[in-house]
């Protein structure tokens, strides 16, 4: 059983990986499972909400919502930069 189904998510029910073996979605390095893990959660309904979700909580293992780890850093930065450049732009409309 899946992680996923371990955690009280109300989008869990409806996660692409329910029934799938969990070692796919922690490969170890050079694994192909990577690979087959991010086709699963690109045929996801809620790759959203878990891509979000692992993000909002720093997990940094495993393949979440299409992303390893490290893609998920990178989204996490990339984010927060664009919170703050919205911040600087909304600020500079108040002048
Ligand atoms: S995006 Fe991937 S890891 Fe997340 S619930 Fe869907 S299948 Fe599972």
């Amino acid at each position: 059983m899946n992680e996923l189904r371990r955690r009280d998510l109300p989008w869990r029910d409806d996660a692409n990986c329910i029934g799938v073996d969990t070692e796919m979605f922690y490969p170890g390095p050079s694994s192909s499972l990577e690979k087959l893990a991010k086709k699963i959660c690109s045929q996801c309904a809620v790759i959203d909400y878990c891509r979000n979700d692992a993000i909002k909580r720093g997990d940094s293992h495993g393949i979440l919502g299409g992303l390893t780890g490290r893609e998920r850093k990178r989204e996490a930065k990339r984010r927060e930069n664009q919170a703050k450049s919205q911040a600087r732009r909304n600020s500079y409309d108040q002048l």
